[in-house]
């Protein structure tokens, strides 16, 4: 039995096996060889097996994402055979007598840097199709081919770390649980984990080397532990406090259909965060509102090439449709920082929070904004939507997107697409945008308050950085008062405002939101019928 503590971030107990999701992390080494031809002889067979892992993954995709997003597969296939790639990986073997792994390694750097000065765009964005196959290759050389996921049973996940990327790409069906040696309690991953409402640990002193797939465990996120091969008696105690939770989350469930209102009738709005329509039946099970934040760019994660405007219509079409009439706030893009991407092609930055990302890019790259503004428009006609705008930091940064969102109207309007004009509101996130809020109301629908990047960027502490999860504090006074000057901004103006960030779902702070005016809070959805029951308790006489 092996007992290790960690940070929860998802209150929660699981019981069930281990599967170990090791990366790729050790570097590719140049070795001098001497047999030419057990090299060539490895290199085939590690292409063998990653035609086999691209046939199966061509086949998943077409059923879940359809025939045209799943075709990336297939031109992976294809690359693979590819005479010119392939001699070049054969020639440095022979020539420069080194092992098969650093020859593909140093192939994909060079063939890669060739297509990505292409001018041509469909082959620049090659680039990173030629760095995947590569990385295949050596992780099929290095004997650390991927883990098959799909085949297996529901699971505890165990991992180095895991980035929003993987974590998108996991069929939540079948997880149980992450445990994680790294990792910060702000960071995406930890917020998708409280999306699909399961026990997640980070930062647990975990020796991967020592835990296998296979083996039992109990995550329990109420005392942030994790119990490896756990005895008889660890498992009737989890199995017990599972019990529990499962009444506990029974009895909420009584308060679907009630109202979010005080003892002494002050309402609220309770919404749900999103990250995929997938995600639309948690919204549904919990009796929210609407939902009051869809990360539109998990759409944009763990794929290949930029989601077309066809796929995005139907995944927002799907949402608001499903959501019958309630709002559904949309926020575009915001890739970058923790989020990327590998065909975006962003390149390292020394400070990638304070980076290129979200409407910085939407605005540098009108082309990518344009797509996923007419997607939206065209959704509009079926539902409740409305469009919100991350990372705003001016005035002019507001401008310059209704003009792009004019000119898109207007392509609409003259191919007769119909379209209704959604409310447009913008995320506070930045101490900017706290300051001249007075001004933004004037200019906006909405505001919704993102105090994750908002504490981030007030206290100077970055959120993926897990060593400074002591100082990261969203209950500083300094955030507080932001929120207070935001509201009476908004409320001035005659607009509405809520806060969509993790501290939202803070239940110690619920009370103090209510009464500061705030209108909506967006909330992971299994936090929804927690907060209407808090919500339901206060009373303004007391
Ligand atoms: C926030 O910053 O509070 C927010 C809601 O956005 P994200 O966590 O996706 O950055
Ligand atoms: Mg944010």
């Amino acid at each position: 039995m092996l007992r290790l503590s960690g940070k929860a971030v998802y209150k929660g107990v699981v019981l069930g096996k281990v599967v170990v999701v090791k990366k790729n992390e050790q570097p590719v080494k140049r070795i001098k060889i001497t047999d030419i031809d057990a090299q060539i002889s490895r290199l085939e067979k590690a292409g063998e097996e990653a035609q086999k892992q691209l046939r199966k993954l061509y086949n998943k995709a077409v059923k879940e994402v359809g025939e045209t997003s799943a075709a990336i597969f297939e031109v992976h296939q294809m690359m693979l055979e590819d005479e010119d790639y392939m001699d070049a990986i054969h020639s440095m073997i022979r020539t420069e007598m080194v092992n098969a792994e650093y020859a593909v390694a140093v192939t994909g750097d060079n063939f890669s840097e060739m297509f990505a000065s292409m001018d041509d765009d469909y082959m620049r964005a090659r680039a990173a199709d030629v760095k995947d196959i590569s990385n295949r290759l050596v992780q099929n050389l290095m004997g650390q081919g991927e883990v098959d996921l799909s085949a297996m049973e529901p699971s505890i996940i165990v991992a180095e770390d895991l980035s929003p990327s993987e974590t998108v790409q996991m069929d939540k069906e079948k997880i149980l649980a992450f445990v994680t040696v790294h990792g910060s309690t702000n960071s995406h991953t930890a917020i998708l984990a409280r999306m699909m409402n399961i026990p997640a640990l980070i930062g647990v002193p975990m020796d991967l080397d020592e835990i296998h797939t296979g083996m039992n465990a109990v995550v329990d996120g109420f005392c942030g532990e994790v119990i490896f091969e756990p005895s008889e008696e660890i498992c009737v105690q989890a199995e017990e406090k599972m019990r529990d939770e499962e009444e506990k989350l029974l009895l909420l469930q009584t308060l679907r259909g009630k109202e979010n209102v005080t003892l002494d009738g002050h309402k609220i709005n309770i919404y749900a965060n999103i990250g995929s329509v997938g995600d639309i039946g948690y919204v549904l099970e919990n009796d929210a509102g609407g939902i009051g934040l869809f990360r539109s760019e998990f759409l944009y994660l763990g794929r290949e090439d930029f989601p077309a405007e066809e796929e995005q219509f139907a995944a927002y079409k799907q949402v608001v449709q499903t959501m019958a009439g309630k709002k559904v706030i949309i926020r575009t893009l915001d890739i970058g920082a923790d989020k990327q991407v590998d065909y975006f092609n962003l390149g390292k930055e020394d400070n990638p929070a304070m980076g290129y990302r979200a409407i910085r890019i939407c605005l540098k790259q009108p082309d990518i904004f344009r797509t996923q503004l007419r997607a939206l428009l065209r959704a509009s006609v079926f539902g409740n939507l409305s469009i919100m705008y991350p990372m705003i930091t001016s005035v002019e940064e507001v401008r310059k997107i209704y003009a792009v969102v004019e000119d898109v109207k207007a392509e609409l309007d003259r191919a007769q697409v119909p379209y209704r004009m959604p409310e447009q509101g913008i995320m506070i996130e930045t101490p900017a945008a706290v300051m001249i809020s007075d001004e933004l109301a004037e200019l906006v629908d909405f505001f919704s308050i993102g105090t994750n990047d908002l504490t981030q960027y007030t206290l100077a502490v970055d959120r993926q950085n897990e060593r400074l999860d002591d100082f990261y504090n969203p209950h500083h006074k300094a955030i507080l008062k932001m929120i207070r000057m935001v509201v009476d901004h908004a409320h001035k103006a005659g607009k509405w405002v809520g806060i969509c960030g993790e501290l939202g779902a803070d239940l110690e702070l619920t009370e103090e939101f209510v009464r500061m005016g705030v209108d909506e809070l967006s909330v992971a959805p299994s936090m929804v019928l927690k907060l209407r029951k808090a919500v339901r308790e206060i009373s303004f006489s007391d």
